[in-house]
């Protein structure tokens, strides 16, 4: 074999940073525009027909795909008890109540700051997982891919494999073609109409709702949403697919602003592989090609239609499945696998000067990953240390601005509150709403006797609801402007409290 080209310093970072494309519906043509007319910017969309492969990343992208879907479709049909006042559904995003129930967490509204903490750590968990082992996510668990993928395994279940594919492809419209093309898009359609329909299941009790979808009686919201998103499921995944990721996703190029020579990535290994040349060639003049026989099937098998051999581009989602297919290639060859692999860039300039490459771990830990973890693991510390510790007992008060205080007949003030005892809890409580502070006062509601004004009232607050309270606080004539603070009692064997201080406004001394 011939030894390898001596690689320019920086040359295989250029080769990442620079998006070159093979997919012939992406690739830049070659072109020489004359000097005042720009080149087109319209480039024709070529369908791509992703080969059958199977391999240990193909196997796992099988076992990822049914995972998610499953966790899509199957959520919201766990059922979880919590009580005779609380809806039984694991999962449910309960617009009308403004509640968010996962499993044994509850969130009310003004404790949205978990569900922004959750967001945070998924998007610091997406830097995480890109920093560590580069686009995974584009190339296994991103939806796009997902129902991609999902798609083009009912292409092949219903077209048969590549070449079959591309035949019919080209072939006159007929009744054969006419009738495969129909059964396709009903399984396309029947898959975007249960996807959307899995959606709009959580917000609502999932049996109830598709009850209620069937006989016609759900909200017109739910028909709405579910025709977007079987529309919107039918072109991204049937048509669309790796145009997505090469034009319409942002994504792709935010990673590529990330990666950097630390960055598991696949990788043609071009110093091994180059020059290339059939099998035949190769057994004739042993010692003057490369172990890549040219026989495109890493080019055949790629859901986006990229030749990995032209280096890291954007239009690689990093699934491996041309890894599998190489390995294949390499096995029936003779020859190591591994001339398509994860490395990174550092690794592979250190295997072209003939070095051994780092072990995996040392390459996921780099000081870039180690951080991410890290903030992503305090966020999620911080997180449950929040859940675990916070009370389900709480107190609102909005004091009245206008008037601010009423003097009575006895010349005693007056203020007037708005209060919310909020009992969180699947069950209904009793709570106790007394005065702390501001000596000689007094407290009534709309629906109590002023005479029988006290400094602590009992009220039963149903499960899981926020009782509102027009209070009024009365203080003896001749006092003065001051802060004093409500507090609730739950009034049961775990005794939680909750306070909140407020002014009582009083006219100014003379
Ligand atoms: S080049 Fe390889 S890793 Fe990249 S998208 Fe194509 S098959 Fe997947
Ligand atoms: S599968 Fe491997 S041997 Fe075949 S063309 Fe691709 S890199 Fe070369």
């Amino acid at each position: 074999m011939k030894p390898p080209d001596p690689l320019p310093e920086g040359d295989l970072l250029d080769r990442a940073l620079v998006a070159k494309d093979a997919n012939p519906a992406t690739a830049r043509k070659p072109s020489t525009p004359a000097p005042d007319v720009p080149p087109s910017l319209y480039e024709e969309h070529t369908t791509v027909h992703p080969k059958r492969i199977d391999g240990r990343f193909r196997r796992f992208k099988w076992l990822v795909m049914l995972v998610t879907l499953a966790i899509y479709y199957g959520t919201p049909w766990i059922r979880w008890d919590r009580g005779p006042y609380a809806p039984d559904q694991a999962v449910l995003i309960d617009l009308a109540n403004r509640r968010f129930y996962m499993f044994d967490i509850e969130i009310w509204p003004h404790e949205f700051y978990f569900v922004a903490g959750l967001l945070i750590m998924a998007g610091i968990g997406l830097f995480l997982v890109t920093s560590a082992v580069g686009r995974a996510w584009c190339g296994y668990a991103c939806p796009q891919t997902v129902w991609t993928d999902l798609f083009q395994h009912v292409d092949r279940f219903v077209d048969g494999d590549r070449n079959a594919r591309m035949r019919l492809d080209k072939a006159p419209w007929g009744a054969g073609k006419a009738a495969r093309r129909f059964w396709k898009w009903t399984i396309y359609l029947v898959i975007s109409f249960w996807t959307g329909g899995a959606w709009i299941m959580y917000f609502a009790d999932a049996p109830t709702l598709t009850r209620e979808f069937w006989a016609g009686d759900a909200a017109f919201v739910a028909y709405a949403t579910v025709a977007v998103l079987t529309a919107t499921t039918f072109w991204l995944g049937g048509f669309m697919r790796e145009q997505v990721c090469v034009y319409m996703c942002p994504w792709p190029r935010i990673q590529t602003a990330m990666l950097d020579e630390k960055s598991l990535i696949v990788t043609y290994k071009h110093w091994r592989g180059e020059p290339r040349g059939s099998l035949k060639k190769s057994q004739k003049n042993p010692d003057t090609f490369g172990d890549c026989v040219d026989c495109n099937q890493c080019v055949a098998v790629c859901p986006t239609g990229i030749d990995i051999r032209e280096g890291a581009q954007i239009g690689c989602i990093t699934c491996a499945l041309c890894i599998d297919a190489c390995d294949k290639v390499m096995k029936e060859v003779g020859r190591p696998r591994g001339l398509i692999d994860y490395a990174t860039l550092e690794d592979c300039e250190r295997e072209a000067a003939g070095h051994a490459p780092r072990p995996v771990i040392k390459t996921l830990m780099h000081p870039r990953t180690l951080i991410y973890f890290g903030v992503w693991s305090a966020i999620g510390v911080a997180l449950l240390f929040a859940l675990g510790s916070r009370e389900r007992t709480g107190i609102t008060v909005q004091p009245d601005r206008n008037p601010p205080y009423m003097l009575l007949s006895d010349g005693s003030v007056r203020n007037s509150y708005t209060v919310k005892l909020r009992n969180m809890q699947s069950r209904p409580r009793e709570m106790e709403l007394s005065i702390v502070g501001l000596p000689g006062a007094t407290m009534w509601t709309d629906d109590m006797n002023r005479d029988s004004a006290a400094r602590a009232i009992v009220r039963e607050v149903a499960a899981d609801v926020a009782l509102p309270l027009r209070v009024y606080v009365m203080a003896p004539r001749g006092s003065e402007e001051q802060d004093f603070s409500f507090k609730v009692t739950a009034l049961d064997a775990e005794g939680e409290t909750d306070s909140t201080e407020t002014a009582f406004n009083a006219p100014e001394a003379p």
